[in-house]
């Protein structure tokens, strides 16, 4: 016969804590907390293979669970000295689910079952206590009444209240025996008359009741929901956890309450929690009486801790706590009950935490030498530590909200409002904190994006440009608030009645989407201390590097800061749209003839320069990657004929002649236009500039520092062999160019960006060219799945929310088709050339999960943008080291 029920407590420990996929992680942690011997209410755990039984069978139970519940509840009757439905002496349980991942949405838990008309009477005898046994009876039938028969609850707090005011007291407390006795008997009437039955007296068809409605809730809509959320299988089951009851509610010296070992908010060593003398179960969470604090050190005035009021007990409890840390070597989250200054434990989990408390916690317990260095890395997760690298709110600030959006880029900013980019970047050069509010941003908007604090817009998604930019540069940003309307013309924002005039003060929280009036007070970033622990314990055991992707002096300071190693990514193009240079782009643009181009790009050199020494300074001995320029001309040039007219005074030019300009170099589809190294091989000139700024930058800081980086010059969408040849000699011959004039030699390298399917396919022939390969996954995506990122918009997400992918491919790279090439032209090139480089420079960069594919293809480094760099750091460590767990809220 199958085993459906394992004991726990009263000396018969049949389960274990590694045993929660059969008993849940409620079941699994009650055994194993008897098991090393804290005091645990005897009980038993029907498994979750009954649930899978029952859902496979039309909602049967299998053969022989009838008898082993009934020997089960044999043993608690021996061990506990009551019987199931005795009048003098009766037995009562708690019956609680509990699915191997805590679950929101399954059946609440019924205290006090096996009461009745006749053992209430038992059970005011033996506690003496008749006000207590009713009380519980009425909470008995209240709980089973509307989580078990389905009765909504507020016709049973109806007649409390109608009770409460016939008596003419305002407190539960108030109510006397007689008066509970008076509400038993119209909850029973209520129950009768809303089932058509009346209440069960039988305590087994209560029993069988209870565990029926706990695998009945398996599949109610809010679990499915949770489940589907939460991406937990629905043949996993839920197990129904039966225990004798114990008594917080007896009188002055019972309690009960829940706790956590250490802050859960903060992760400081402290015992945090909250308890409640004289008081049942959930009392505690509902709000109906304020809960006293758990330690002393902890007390306000007024309040009284459980160290004070019940001091041998809390000793106990102390004990337990240290028993359950090194035993589980995890921060514990607990329910206890003292019932006559006895502690019995009724729960224990690892608790959920903030990401400040996971980094506090994983530190602390590796210095108190419960954990090893290797598993405080692995506690963490990497995607939290985002929260913690951004200014955030002071949690007790008050504040006013003003529109909702979602959280496109976390962190926090206050700042006036400003409706364009210029003004974003005058304003910002003035010393002032900006927000950029715009109905959605464009290429154009990047300098004010870059000026400002934060970024707010009313619509586009997730991975509109807005959110996409905001989080590759750090800064906060809410996207698609709708509520808010824009009008650039009145330079106003308004929502819900209230408006907002530029130049007035709004604050973002980036990692909620919330908009608040006015200026919110602020909690600066903590990169010292446990923060920089942990990032140094990973930085020993990954193997990857991580670079950043960076092209202002600013960003690259604040990546060096989070420890890159260099950048990955520096593109170009994002340095011709300042407003100092975009004049002679656009006259590079306009020229007839090459000599027209030369002489504009005459005029860009010393600014490429500069850009590129302030970079090298501050990247000193590391290396660099350059791309040279990639996007289509047009992206440049002005649209629409206000535009025009506005550019074309500004250049001196004809607006016919830019116009004319502009529709020539129209193209049906950009991305796979005349972009990359296409540009290049057409427009030499542009590469030559490119290099030779590089070169000379690269010379002068050498000469400046006697630590010059180590350029490595990256052509952009390469698909043939013979591309990289061309734009490569250009390179190699400016580079000697340069060399000869300055009378001084540079190391530096030459690689290509792989980023078409056909370049990852003939990856061994362009390796023959190539001193490293780059890999441009946000390209590479849509090249591979034929998709434009921009038309994404209209079916990425239902493609997502039917299954159809499993996730955003832009998010996380796509192991099976996109990866596929990656570890094509991985192996390929390394066959050519064994010392080829091999990174990834992709958004996915970044992203933990693609960072161990690229631990796993054996990449040399991760380029991702500078506030990702210590994310990308603990990613590494932990694909190196294997499977991480995540212990975060
Ligand atoms: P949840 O999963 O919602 O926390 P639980 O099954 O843990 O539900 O139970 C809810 C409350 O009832 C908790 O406070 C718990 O401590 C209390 N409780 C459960 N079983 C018993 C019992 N046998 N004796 C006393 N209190 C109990
Ligand atoms: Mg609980
Ligand atoms: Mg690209």
């Amino acid at each position: 016969m199958k085993k459906w029920v394992y004991n726990f407590g009263g000396g018969l420990n049949e389960g274990r804590a590694d045993m929660r996929e059969l008993l849940g992680g409620k079941g699994a942690n009650l055994a194993e907390m008897a098991l090393i011997g804290l005091p645990v209410p005897p009980g038993f755990t029907i498994t979750t293979e009954v649930c899978t039984y029952f859902y496979a069978h039309d909602r049967k139970y299998p053969d022989g669970l009838e008898e082993q519940v009934g020997a089960g509840l044999a043993r608690l009757e021996e061990a506990s000295g009551r019987k199931f439905g005795d009048p003098a002496r009766p037995l009562l349980v708690s019956v609680r689910s509990g699915a191997r991942v805590s679950m929101p949405g399954m059946m609440d838990t019924v205290l006090n079952l096996g009461l009745n008309d006749q053992t209430v009477g038992g059970l005011a005898e033996a506690s003496g206590d008749p006000r207590f046994a009713w009380d519980s009876y009425r909470r008995f039938i209240q709980m089973y009444g509307s989580v078990v028969l389905g009765v909504d609850h507020h016709r049973f707090e109806d007649i409390i209240e109608h009770v409460k005011l016939d008596r003419g007291v305002s407190e539960d407390t108030a109510l006397t025996a007689e008066d509970w006795q008076e509400v038993v008997a119209a909850y029973k009437e209520t129950i009768e008359r809303e089932t058509g039955r009346p209440f069960p007296q039988d305590p087994r068809e209560q029993l069988w009741g209870a565990i029926g409605a706990v695998f009945g809730s398996w599949m109610n809509p809010r679990a499915i929901t949770y489940r589907k959320l939460h991406d937990i299988p629905a043949d996993w089951g839920t197990a129904v956890n039966v225990q004798t009851m114990v008594f917080g509610n007896m009188g002055e010296d019972c309690a009960t309450g829940v706790c956590f070992t250490r802050n859960p908010s903060t992760g400081e060593n402290v015992f945090y929690g909250e308890y409640l003398v004289n008081a049942q179960g959930e009392d505690v969470v509902a709000g109906i009486r304020t809960p006293q604090p758990i330690s002393e050190a902890l007390a306000k005035p007024g309040e009284v801790s459980l160290e004070r009021a019940m001091p041998e007990a809390y000793a106990e409890l102390l004990r337990v706590r240290e028993i359950l840390e090194r035993h589980y070597r995890d921060m514990q989250d607990i329910e206890f009950t003292i019932e006559r200054r006895k502690l019995y434990m009724l729960q224990t989990r690892n608790g959920k935490r903030t990401a400040a408390a996971a980094l506090k916690i994983a530190v602390d317990m590796a210095h108190e030498g419960l954990i090893d260095r290797a598993e405080a890395v692995r506690r963490v997760n990497p995607a939290s530590l985002d929260q913690l690298l951004h200014p955030t709110l002071d949690p007790k600030a008050p504040r006013r909200l003003l529109a909702k959006g979602l959280p496109a880029s976390p962190g926090a900013a206050s700042g006036i409002v400003v409706f364009s980019a210029d003004e974003a970047e005058s304003r910002a050069a003035k010393g002032e904190a900006v927000i950029l509010v715009r109905i959605e941003t464009s290429p154009e908007d990047i300098h004010g994006m870059h000026a400002a604090r934060g970024i707010l817009t009313t619509r586009g998604g997730m991975t509109s440009h807005a959110a996409v930019v905001a989080r590759g540069m750090g800064r906060p940003c809410v996207a698609g608030a709708g509520s808010i309307v824009v009008d650039y013309g009145a330079q106003t924002l308004s929502a819900g009645g209230q408006v907002v005039r530029a130049g007035e003060v709004i604050t973002l929280d980036g990692g909620t989407g919330e908009v608040f009036l006015g200026a919110v007070p602020m909690q600066e970033p903590q990169l010292s201390g446990d923060f920089a622990t942990l990032m140094e314990w990973a930085d020993g055991f990954r193997r990857l590097k991580v670079r950043t992707n960076a092209e202002t002096p600013l960003d690259a300071e604040t990546a060096r800061k989070f420890g890159a190693e260099g950048i990955g990514l520096c593109r170009t193009e994002h340095m011709f749209f300042d407003p100092n240079r975009i004049g002679a782009v656009r006259q590079m643009i306009l020229a007839h003839d090459e000599a027209g181009r030369r002489a504009a790009l005459e005029k860009l050199l010393p600014f490429q320069r500069e850009d590129f020494i302030a970079l090298f300074r501050i990247m000193a001995g590391l290396p660099v990657t350059i791309r040279l320029l990639d996007p289509p001309l047009h992206e440049f040039l002005p649209h629409g004929p206000q535009e025009i007219a506005e550019v074309a005074a500004a250049m001196g030019q004809d607006p016919a002649v830019l116009e004319r300009r502009v529709a020539e170099l129209a193209e049906a589809n950009p991305m796979l236009g005349h972009r990359g190294c296409r540009l290049g091989i057409t427009y030499p000139e542009i590469y030559e500039m490119q290099a030779r700024a590089i070169f000379e930058g690269a010379l002068a800081v050498a000469a400046e520092t006697g630590n010059p980086p180590v350029p490595e010059i990256m052509i952009p969408l390469v698909g043939i062999k013979r591309e990289l040849e061309i734009t490569r000699e250009i390179i190699e011959r400016v580079a000697e160019q340069v060399f000869a004039e300055a009378g001084r030699r540079l190391t530096y390298s030459i690689g290509t960006m792989i980023e078409l399917p056909r370049a990852a396919l003939t990856a061994d022939a362009i390796a023959e060219v190539a001193d490293f390969f780059s890999f441009g996954t946000n390209d590479l995506t849509q090249t591979t799945f034929g998709l434009s990122r921009d038309d994404a918009g209209k079916f990425l997400p239902f493609y997502i929310e039917k299954g159809i992918l499993p996730r955003d491919p832009f998010v996380s790279i796509d192991v099976e088709g996109v990866g596929a090439l990656v570890r094509i032209a991985a192996e390929k090139g390394r066959k050519a050339r064994s010392q080829l480089k091999l990174g990834i420079c992709g958004e996915h960069g970044g992203d933990p999960a693609s960072i161990a594919f690229c631990e796993e293809v054996g990449l040399d480094y991760v380029s991702c943008s500078p506030y990702r760099v210590p994310v990308a750091r603990l990613a590494a460590a932990q694909a190196a080291l294997g499977q991480a767990v995540d212990r975060t809220a």
